[in-house]
């Protein structure tokens, strides 16, 4: 017998057991149905799940359960990105091994994702520290390397001096830039490290034609990107003085990238970046103390400071000298924090009257200023009282052979003067057309335990080469020292790193680094499409069948770093012959943040945190969900409500009472009734699917409040017992189940009897017939401001609507009696009178 009173905790537990002991939600290829893979960002196992994974999966799940409905068969799985540094972190603050840590809390997260009622299929999970993941990784490594797109150079790392360790980009706090466990500030040092190709991709990851993705993203990746068009020119060093000291400083190349060529007899000094490999060249004697000062403040400042706009320009001069090579200028050579080694050669060429940054370099250190852009119809340019740099279109001025020539504002060779120029340059033979991109090549290399190995081997007669593909996995050894000692912990292990050479076979040394985590989130979504098979990354057939992803739901915060990724190693696999088509994932959508009561991002600290287990247990997973999905629009997220939530709760128990509360079963509702019920049936229906479809999820809430409101009012008038209200029912279960899918459950099979599960129920169809509004209401507007309103039916013609707006008391009075010089009707909106 079913049972009367709302009880969550009864209903959710009974249905999520019934479903998994159905395997309900198990996804097979399914040849005669349109696949459909939506995929959610997984999460990292830190061991609590909070209220933004709800934010982030419920509403997906919600959209992937209607995908089901509407007849797609729906993969929709879940893992856990579980190597990385917090496991190191807690296990150190805790004495607890990190595999321990992490397993533990992969155990207790994957009850809580349980809680939420989702239709994860759970035979699919996948977890990256696992070794039948972890060897995919490694082995897409060596792939990686076979073919090119794996290298070693020095790279700097964050260098902790008191610890002696490298640390990762989270260790490093504070402006000060200082060590996370001893506060000491952090410097830079070289490492030997390993590198993915990712710039060979740049074009193409600039390509989003393939992708239908928010602009924002698109944006953001594009600027991460970074493609500018202009040329590489090549100056050399001079001796710092003229008696020369015979310090060697002199004819060294310095090659140099600049969007602007045709400002290069503007160039008066160059900047070199203070890590730049010729600073120690061309430092005059007397200028060495204060060159290595500034190089070791520099090295302390972290890149988004160094080339913070606002920032007060600082720098020193080396006494070191340039030649230009347009006009043989000796030019003075500076270091300065802004030039990063990271971006074009890690040297500029500054001219200080068209670039802000070189003008106030120069006013501040008082550098000559020569304009070489002259503003049409403005005063002759003069690089003494010019107050700021000119960036805009003229024509070229004390440029030798160039003056005269028009400059636009285009990039490239779309501007003449640089069109001009870089042809000058390549016949000179100084200097050529180029582009250059603020991506750099992946760095994968982390001097860390909670990793995958890099699978690749050391011999003193063969060099680097990968572990062969029958030696994978390498697994990670459990008994380490993981305490920051100042190498990577693999390296101290006694016996780990020795193995013998794949080509020679004598002793040879393993890597000891382990992989950026970044790596193992490159390829998950392929992972879960087959997450035991061992003959290799994936399954074909599963691939073949499921990819690519349809849709893919995650924060904005992974618009760069982690979606660059991905699709580069796409492209990658792709071009190895591994996967197919331009793109991995068709579609993405983002979800904004959920603040707290207080307005600011919960934190522990600020003690704002909402649990969603409390919440659980208190009102229950689908009053969670659905108050998740009406409390704000979904991409922009907003500040927590507890009382807000009340709003739900009240609702889902409205609806309960709506369908369990009893009532005698003989229609005595009028034919208007019934037909207004339906009207309004089909109306929602008609809105909620258009809501689905757009991931406007808060407006599909509020439009299932008002119909219940609607049906009530039909059940006081009498509608229980019609065919029109066992259709109101039946529809609204079946919009309810994708958002609050317990209690549409229970009422579905137990209250209506109806066959199980209402989720293999089919979308409702809309009958655009009852659909249609007998008559609307339309503003009238005399002169464009609103007099009155009128009501038409709904399919008046525009004469129709025009005479009855004319007779409207507010078009009567507000026209004062003159004539109508014209009326515009917009069907449906507004009809507007002008006199
Ligand atoms: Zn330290
Ligand atoms: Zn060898």
């Amino acid at each position: 017998m079913a049972d009367k009173s709302y009880n969550h905790a009864k209903i959710e537990k009974k249905w999520q057991n019934k479903w998994e002991a159905d395997q309900l939600y198990r996804s097979i290829i399914d040849e005669s149905r349109p696949k459909f893979y939506a995929l959610t960002m997984l999460p990292y196992p830190s061991g609590d799940l909070h209220i933004g994974h709800w934010y982030a999966m419920t509403p997906s799940d919600a959209r992937a359960r209607f995908m089901r409905m509407k007849g797609y068969n729906v993969l929709f799985p879940m893992g856990f990105d579980a190597f990385g540094l917090p496991a190191e972190n807690a296990a150190i603050k805790r004495g607890i091994h990190p595999k321990n840590w992490t397993y533990r809390n992969i155990d207790r997260m994957r009850e809580q994702l349980k809680s939420m009622g989702a239709m994860f299929d759970w035979e699919r999970e996948a977890i990256s520290s696992d070794p039948e993941y972890y060897h995919w990784s490694q082995w897409f490594f060596t792939q990686l390397y076979k073919h090119g797109m794996a290298y070693r150079k020095m790279s700097p790392v964050d260098w902790c001096p008191n610890c002696n360790t490298t640390l990762a980009r989270e260790q490093v706090w504070g402006e000060d830039r200082h060590c996370e466990r001893c506060g000491t500030p952090v410097i830079k040092k070289d490492l030997d490290q390993w590198f993915f190709t990712t710039t060979k991709y740049a074009d193409e990851l600039l390509n989003f034609s393939h992708v239908d993705w928010p602009e924002r993203v698109k944006t953001l990746q594009t600027n991460w990107i970074g493609r500018s068009e202009g040329a590489s020119v090549i100056f050399k060093t001079v001796p710092p003085s003229p008696l020369g000291r015979g310090d060697g400083g002199e004819g060294h190349d310095i090659e140099i990238f600049t969007t602007r060529p045709d400002t290069l007899w503007g160039a008066t000094f160059m900047v070199f970046s203070p890590e730049h490999p010729l600073v120690d060249v061309i430092t005059a004697p007397d200028k060495k103390a204060e060159v290595e000062a500034y190089k070791e403040q520099a090295a302390r400042q972290s890149d988004i400071e160094r080339e913070a706009t606002d920032k007060e320009k600082t720098g020193v001069f080396t006494g070191g000298y340039a030649i230009n090579p347009v006009n043989n200028e000796r030019i003075p050579i500076w270091i300065a924090d802004y030039v990063l080694m990271s971006y074009g050669t890690g040297a500029i060429m500054a001219v200080p009257a068209h670039d802000e940054r070189d003008f106030e370099f120069a006013r501040k250190f008082e550098l000559p200023i020569v304009p070489v852009i002259q503003a049409e119809g403005a005063e002759e340019a003069n690089g003494e009282n010019m107050e700021a740099a000119y960036i805009g279109p003229g024509q070229m001025i004390n440029s030798g052979p160039f003056n005269g020539t028009p400059v636009n504002d285009e990039k490239g060779h779309k501007n003449p003067s640089i069109s001009a120029v870089i042809d000058w340059l390549e016949e000179k033979g100084i200097g050529k057309g180029s582009v250059n991109y603020r991506l750099r090549d992946w760095l994968i290399s982390r001097q860390r335990y909670w990793g995958a190995p890099i699978p690749m081997i050391y011999c003193t007669q063969h060099g680097w080469n990968p572990v062969p593909d029958d030696q994978l996995p390498v697994m990670l050894p459990e008994d380490v020292e993981w305490k920051p000692t100042g190498e990577s912990p693999l390296k101290l292990h006694p016996t780990w790193k020795n193995t013998t050479c794949p080509v020679c076979g004598e002793p040879a040394t393993r890597e000891t680094d382990t992989m950026d985590t970044f790596m193992c989130s490159s390829w998950y979504h392929l992972r879960y499409l087959s997450p035991h098979y061992d003959k290799g990354p994936f399954d074909e057939a599963e691939y073949n069948y499921w990819m690519p992803v349809d849709i893919y739901t995650g924060g904005i915060e992974h618009a760069t770093m982690h979606l660059i990724y991905t699709r580069f190693f796409h492209k990658a696999l792709r071009d190895m012959g591994v996967t197919e088509g331009p793109e991995p994932m068709t579609q993405l959508r983002n979800q904004g943040m959920v603040l707290g009561e207080d307005h600011e991002k919960m934190s522990k600290s600020r003690g704002n945190v909402i649990a969603p287990d409390e919440l659980v247990r208190m009102y229950g997973a689908d009053t969670v969900r659905a108050y998740l999905m009406f409390f704000a629009r979904w991409d922009m997220g907003g500040p927590w409500n507890s009382h807000g939530i009340e709003g739900s709760v009240r609702w889902v128990r409205r609806v309960w009472a709506l369908f369990t509360d009893p009532v005698e079963k003989k229609p005595s509702g009028s034919a208007e009734t019934l037909k207004v019920l339906r009207r309004k049936v089909h109306q929602t229906l008609k809105a909620v699917t258009r809501d689905f479809e757009q991931f406007e999820f808060n407006t599909i809430i509020s439009s299932l409040m008002e119909l219940m409101n609607e049906m009530y009012r039909a059940r006081e008038a009498g509608a229980v017992g019609s065919d029109e209200w066992a259709e109101a029912q039946n529809i609204y279960l079946r919009m309810m189940a994708p958002v609050t899918p317990h209690i549409a459950e229970e009422l579905w099979t137990e209250h209506l009897g109806k066959p199980y599960s209402i989720h293999q129920q089919p979308w409702p169809q809309v009958d655009e017939t009852a659909a249609r509004e007998d008559s609307i209401e339309i503003p009238v507007q005399v002169n464009g401001k609103l007099r009155d309103k009128v009501v038409v039916p709904a399919d008046a013609g525009e004469e129709e609507i025009k005479s009855a707006a004319l007779a409207t008391a507010g078009a009567q009075r507000y026209m004062e009696g003159k004539p109508p010089r014209k009326i515009i009707v917009v069907p449906k909106k507004l009809v507007n009178i002008v006199v």
